[in-house]
């Protein structure tokens, strides 16, 4: 059935709570819906209501379309100055011991690992060191460019960004400028967390805050660039808090324009100073991404990271408002199997993400950071393991 279909079904269902139609009515009518209506999402919309309207929206903003890219990480150091309560990753520097900091000559070998492979991006995050200055970032940044000229350097946060130009008295305009010039091309959706204060000063405290998170990213958008926003949900925070941190983002993009997607990361309990909140369930994973969709009528895209809440989590979020699958990462991120994710070696080849996304009907598409078209793997066959061909099937709960 079409996802208008659906959606009619819903608008039609004499049952339906009146907050709940009036806000399937402004979906089918393209229109904005408000804070409260965010929140009455939350409260009361269930699961297989909100696949209706975010698939509805999915659809129509990107087809059957479900892109991934082919990048690799370099994280510089897992040693921070920080101390969220909520990161597994990072080392205080008295824990030097159990850290990591690399060079930039062994940063650099890591790149040229990749020579041979057809990737088209790097992303560059990791903790907050002294060392890893303004200065050594341009040099990192420039080293790569001259190295491989068509690698796209996504790199850093504005957790990053205000401390080194906090410490070198530059400003986030001319700040931003010069990491651009040194051959930044995109910033990575982190560090954003929850913007409230009352939940952010106790989960993150020390690092930067809202305002400074979105003025990074404002200068950031002026010069003409792109970026990513994300929310860390599921610890502390209240149904209200997540939508106020959605409604500043939609605020800024509507401004800007520069945000391309959201991704909302799913707070993780293993070895962290907040093991013990409980996680989540899928039910509230998926809801969560349904009302992202809904909510963001102005962000073109809603990303999953299948490393971090499992492949089939992922099937599945992409009939609740997801069209964009991260990458196919390799083991050069730590980040997701030490905050306890599903995935502890998070690799997968094209083939084996290609064949997730057609499992379910959606159409394969690699992007580069900018999500032009790499390749186009509807039609693309990949030889048959053991004689059998991938099963297709749709998902019941929208059927
Ligand atoms: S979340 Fe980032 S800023 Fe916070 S402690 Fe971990 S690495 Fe440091």
């Amino acid at each position: 059935m079409e996802a208008v279909n659906r959606l009619n079904l819903v608008i039609e269902d004499p049952h339906l709570d009146t907050d709940l139609k009036a806000i399937a009515l402004k979906v089918f009518n393209n229109q904005r819906i408000t804070f409260e209506e965010g929140v009455t999402l939350y409260k009361k919309g269930e699961l297989g209501y909100l696949g209706v309207l975010a698939n509805y929206i999915r659809e129509k903003k990107n087809g059957n379309f479900t892109y991934f890219n082919r990048n690799f990480h370099i994280e510089p150091t897992n040693l921070c100055v920080y101390d969220c309560k909520f990161c597994s990753y990072s080392r205080l520097i008295k824990e030097r011991s159990e850290g990591w900091e690399a060079t930039m000559d062994e940063m650099l070998e890591l790149v040229k690992k990749y020579d041979n492979e057809p990737i088209t991006e790097v992303h560059i995050v990791g903790g907050v060191l002294p060392q890893y200055n303004m200065q050594f970032y341009m040099d990192l940044f420039s080293a790569i460019k001259k190295h491989r000229p068509n690698l796209h350097v996504k790199a850093l946060t504005p957790v990053e960004y205000h401390y080194i130009f906090k410490k070198a008295k530059v400003d986030y305009a001319t700040g931003m400028r010069m990491m651009k010039e040194a051959g930044l091309e995109s910033m990575p959706g982190g560090g954003a967390e929850i913007f409230a204060p009352e939940i952010r000063e106790q989960i993150a405290n020390d690092k930067c805050n809202a305002e400074q998170w979105l003025a990074i990213h404002e200068e950031w958008h002026k010069l003409g660039m792109h970026s990513n926003a994300t929310m860390l949900y599921g610890h502390i925070e209240e149904y209200h808090h997540r939508v106020d941190h959605m409604e500043r983002l939609r605020a800024l993009q509507d401004k800007t324009g520069g945000f391309q997607t959201f991704i909302p990361l799913k707070f993780r309990n293993k070895d962290n100073q907040m093991s013990h909140v409980p996680e989540s369930t899928v039910i509230e994973d998926l809801r969560n991404y349904a009302i992202a969709r809904i909510y963001l009528d102005n962000f073109q895209h809603i990303k999953a990271y299948w490393a971090m809440i499992s492949r089939d989590t992922a099937q599945l979020s992409l009939s609740f408002g997801v069209d964009d699958i991260d990458g196919t990462l390799d083991d050069t991120t730590k980040i997701y199997s030490m905050a306890g994710a599903e995935e502890q070696t998070p690799a997968m080849s094209t083939q084996q993400l290609v064949e997730l996304i057609k499992q379910v009907g959606r159409h394969p598409i690699e992007r580069d950071t900018l999500y032009n078209v790499v390749t186009d793997y509807n039609e693309v066959a990949f030889e048959e393991k053991d004689g059998k061909k991938a099963n297709y099937y749709s998902l019941p709960v929208l059927n």
